[in-house]
């Protein structure tokens, strides 16, 4: 029997006394020692702060994706080692591909999506300035930054990697270090985990600390700037939100608890159709994945009442088909639950609704293996003909356990499902538009996601019980409350949001973007022949004009095709309320500013691809004449690809200085030659809309 370490104030260490003992979920055998005693919980926070936070908030968020990015692909070449452990949880291979790979998939999938969609910056400007002064003297912006803190992340014992990867993308993403603390039962594989990741050296001091075992006195020390993530039981969640902590000091609470998801089948979709196979096909695949351990498993399957026998017999016909047995064996597909005691929670659960519900099946053929020492329990089919008793709704038996139950109509389905308090996800498989609006917009208060499926989908669903890091997960009420990874959400829940007002020239200085009222420098001829760190935010240039004729229009429809009336039709356009007269075209308008402000010969600007945020503020008509501003609004460096991304502010204004059209204009800058990956010699040519 291994006796785990924590992983505290950079350096790993064993408890100082005997601790815990758990065993392998399939033999009984003991596996390991789990105790956090003789850690000093005060020093563990304050190294957090005082040295992964400012390490970590020194970085650009694309410098912390790039850290994401290595952890997520050095988890994966050492998987195997962790595959091996992972069949003492009583996984099978594919629960623990969810676990293990998932949980670097999650990595990477932040690492990308901080390099897409955040900026390459240590703040994170939230959404469009505010313009507070009429002359526009007097600004405001919201800024992210991170807090100065420690996000405690408590796990449940059922996914060891993938429950604590998914915390930590996020908060390393946002620049805050983590304490991780996962469930005593499977602290073996998240320590073997963490083993692997301190040992590749890729984070920096601080940012990743383990405690294995109890939490001891840490609470008392968590303050304002501290984050706790939980995930686990509805039980430990308030007693954890009701630490004086989290009350007093307002320290950020996030909960994932239990919840018991529904799947409704659409009233038609009888036997026979695609999506009665599929609803049946998701229940036994949700009873029988990590042997029903998962909080998005499905523990409520609504029928309607005239499909209800069909529906049950055809379950648990599938259920007879699983092979149950030894997690180590490429034919099981259900193994064993975490440990003997919670096999006996969920019997106890089972007992407890078996005044509410009969059985349908309960039992199976284990295959080699000792049912007596290993953690082994038949799915388990319930089927209750009183859906309105409370007892189906609130009883979470946490292994390969549902309940099915008849509806009548979408409006009892919609009641029904809403007797949960509260759920992670629930799926409905209906191929009729108007039950599926009615049934989600029903249910979705009640929910953090709703799974529609129809034939359409069936071989592309991602699946009622896969979490998505792009996606929400949490729900409301009995589920916790909380919300984690949904994309850049999950992000945001570890920054503060702070309203900056001052002056135009303070906020771009602030932010780092520039701001509309802010200073241009117009002295640096022409900003297309500067590269990429010679640009400032702020260079500018105002373009030569050029006057809009008739020929002009009409040549451009000639040439596209776009003959809208307001372009070609001198008395149609009059009498429109919006033109009063003949318009350009507001693609014409963007090209001809395009003509102005381009620099034609091979130069910095390697491309432009796109524009952003595109309005024509005013028509344009023959005889206006045009110039561009156009000034360096935001740019973002590429590590190591010899070019960064630069976002220019364009206004299209015209002889009376109104303007007439307002964008972003996207390019890509090369670096000096030799700098960050670029060519020595210059060898691009310039851009052009
Ligand atoms: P649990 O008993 O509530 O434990 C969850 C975590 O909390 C464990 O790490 C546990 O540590 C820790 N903990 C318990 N008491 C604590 C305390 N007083 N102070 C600090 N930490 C404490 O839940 P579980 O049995 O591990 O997990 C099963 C439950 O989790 C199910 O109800 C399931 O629905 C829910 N769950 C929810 C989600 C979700 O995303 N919403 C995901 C998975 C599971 P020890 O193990 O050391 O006691």
């Amino acid at each position: 029997m291994r006796t785990l370490e924590s992983f505290v104030q950079g350096a790993w260490q064993a408890p100082d006394s005997e601790g815990v003992a758990t065993s392998h979920a399939v033999t009984g055998d003991p596996v390991a020692a789990v105790s956090s005693s003789g850690i000093d919980f005060a020093a563990t926070a304050r190294y957090a702060r005082d040295v992964g936070g400012p390490t970590l908030r020194s970085m650009t968020f694309h410098e912390r994706a790039t850290l994401l990015k290595a952890v997520g692909q050095h988890l994966l070449s050492e998987k195997e080692e962790l595959y091996d452990l992972s069949t003492a949880t009583g996984a099978t291979r594919a629960d623990s591909w969810i676990d293990i790979e998932g949980g670097a998939g999650v990595l990477l999938s932040y690492a990308s999506k901080g390099r897409r969609e955040l900026p390459n910056s240590t703040v994170l400007l939230d959404g469009d300035p505010e313009i507070l002064a009429r002359d526009g003297s007097f600004i405001a912006a919201h800024i992210a930054t991170p807090m100065n803190g420690v996000a405690v992340q408590i796990n449940a014992f059922n996914f060891p990697c993938w429950g604590a990867l998914e915390k930590l993308a996020p908060a390393l993403l946002a620049g805050v270090p983590t304490i991780i603390k996962p469930a005593t039962q499977t602290a073996f594989l998240t320590e073997s985990m963490v083993r692997l990741i301190v040992d590749s050296g890729i984070l920096p001091d601080g940012a990743l600390q383990l405690v294995c075992g109890g939490v001891g006195d840490l609470f008392n020390h968590l303050g304002g700037q501290d984050l706790i993530g939980f995930t686990g039981s509805a039980t430990t969640a308030s007693l954890l939100r009701t630490h004086p902590a989290v009350v007093e000091r307002s320290t950020r609470f996030n909960a994932e608890a239990d919840s018991l998801n529904a799947a409704i089948l659409g009233l038609e979709s009888g036997p026979g159709s695609p999506e009665f196979d599929l609803f049946v096909t998701e229940v036994v695949t949700e009873m029988t994945v990590k042997a029903g351990q998962k909080c998005t498993a499905i523990r409520r399957a609504l029928v309607p009442h005239v499909y209800l026998d069909a529906a049950a017999d055809a379950v648990a016909a599938a259920l007879a088909e699983v092979r149950v047995g030894d997690p180590a064996d490429p034919e099981t597909r259900m193994g064993a639950l975490v440990s003997t005691t919670q096999r006996g929670e969920v019997a106890d659960a089972v007992a407890a609704l078996s005044g509410s519900t009969t059985v349908v099946i309960d039992s199976c053929v284990f295959h080699d293996v000792d049912v007596e020492r290993g953690a082994f329990l038949a799915p388990t089919l319930l089927r209750s003909d009183n859906p309105i008793d409370p007892k189906v709704h609130t009883t979470e038996a946490f292994g390969p356990v549902t309940t099915i139950m008849g509806y009548t109509d979408p409006a009892d389905a919609i009641s029904l499902t809403a007797l949960g308090g509260g759920s992670l996800v629930a799926s409905i498989y209906t191929t009729n538009p108007d039950e599926a609006r009615l049934l989600t917009t029903g249910i979705a208060a009640h929910h953090g996601r709703v799974h529609v499926v129809d034939a359409s989908v069936a071989g592309s669903s991602t699946g009622h019980g896969s979490p998505l890091p792009n996606l929400v997960h949490g729900g409301p009420g009995r589920a916790g409350g909380g919300e984690e990874m949904g994309g850049l959400r999950g992000v945001r829940h570890h920054l503060q949001t702070t309203a900056v007002q001052g002056s135009p020239d303070m906020l771009t200085a602030i932010t780092g973007e520039w701001m509309p009222g802010s200073t241009r420098d117009l002295d640096r001829g022409h900003p297309f022949k500067l590269n990429f760190e010679d640009l400032d935010i702020g260079t500018a240039i105002h373009t030569d004009s050029r006057t809009v004729t008739l020929d002009d229009i009409e040549n451009f429809a000639e040439s596209t095709g776009d003959h809208f009336y307001a372009h070609m039709d001198e008395a149609a356009a009059a009498a429109s309320p919006i033109f009063g007269g003949r318009v350009a075209h507001g693609y014409l308008v963007l090209s001809l500013a395009a003509g102005l402000f381009v620099w034609p010969d091979p130069g910095p600007v390697l491309a432009n691809y796109g524009i952003d945020r595109c309005r024509f503020a005013k028509p344009t008509y023959p005889g206006d004449t045009l110039t561009v501003l156009l000034t360096c609004r935001r740019k973002t460096l590429r590590a190591g690809s010899g070019y960064g991304e630069v976002a220019w502010d364009a206004q299209v204004l015209n002889q009376d200085d109104d303007v007439v059209a307002a964008y972003d204009v996207l390019t890509m800058v090369a670096n000096r030659p030799g700098v960050n990956g670029a060519p020595p010699e210059q060898t691009d040519n310039g851009g052009g809309i």
